[in-house]
């Protein structure tokens, strides 16, 4: 049976870091939804084009578009065992789509870790985040996690890059949407007893080492 390991978080919550960490452990690959939108707008794809009207004013792209780009994504080769899915879903009608889709496939959520962090914590992680131009897209931040020559990433050498949804208007109309649409999941999960919460503004290392416990302990169920 695959296995579906969900990875939820405001914006700047450190999703992507961690997943960037826990990616090789688990085995599966990481489907992030962002970075899906992100790269079909590089390729301006119809899809990509549609993606960024909402994606600009930090609005979130309708349901039904998003649930079928991940319905692609999971029907893969690399993913036949299952996928650490980050940013999806992030609306109650994805997640009941998401339940859909991997009853396809046979299998369903195994786990839903949320990141908790306080807004402004947020708001600062976001101001200061640059991101790699490289495939493997790592972060960093101008103050909590300087990349070592400024401007260039420490892993790979790709130039780092601000996201245009990065800046202020759009960060703080990004954590208004998931506060409104994406916070109601933490109840839907919670109700289910698929949720872990995990206290997102600890130390990055202590944040992976409590995410890594919470996915052995659901897959050893
Ligand atoms: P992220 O990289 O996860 O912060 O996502 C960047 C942007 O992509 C979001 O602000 C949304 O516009 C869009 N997006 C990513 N994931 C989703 C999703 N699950 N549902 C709708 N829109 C999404």
């Amino acid at each position: 049976m695959p296995t579906y390991i969900l990875f939820m978080g405001a914006p700047g919550a450190g999703k992507g870091t961690q997943a960037q960490i826990l990616r090789e452990e688990f085995g599966l690959p990481q489907v992030a939804s962002g970075d899906l939108f992100r790269d079909n707008l590089k390729r301006m794809t119809p899809l990509g084009q549609h993606a960024r009207t909402f994606m600009d004013k930090g609005e979130l792209v309708p349901d039904d578009v998003t649930i079928d780009m991940i319905r692609q994504r999971l029907r893969e080769a690399d993913a036949a065992q299952g996928a650490v899915l980050d940013g999806f879903p992030r609306t109650i009608a994805q997640a009941e789509g998401l339940d859909k889709l991997l009853a396809e496939f046979g299998g369903k959520v195994n786990v839903a870790l949320y990141l908790n962090v306080r807004e402004s914590v947020l708001l600062e992680r976001l101001s200061g985040r640059w991101v790699c131009r490289g495939p493997q897209q790592h972060t960093y931040h101008l103050v909590f996690n300087p990349p070592k020559a400024p401007g260039q990433c420490d892993v790979c050498g790709a130039e780092l890059y601000q996201r245009e949804d990065d800046q202020a208007e759009v960060q703080a109309r990004r954590i208004k949407v998931f506060m409104e649409q994406t916070a109601p999941l933490i109840k839907f999960y919670t109700g289910r007893g698929q949720l872990i919460r995990i206290d997102g503004e600890q130390p990055v290392a202590r944040v992976t080492a409590e995410m890594r416990a919470a996915v052995q302990n659901a897959l050893s169920q």
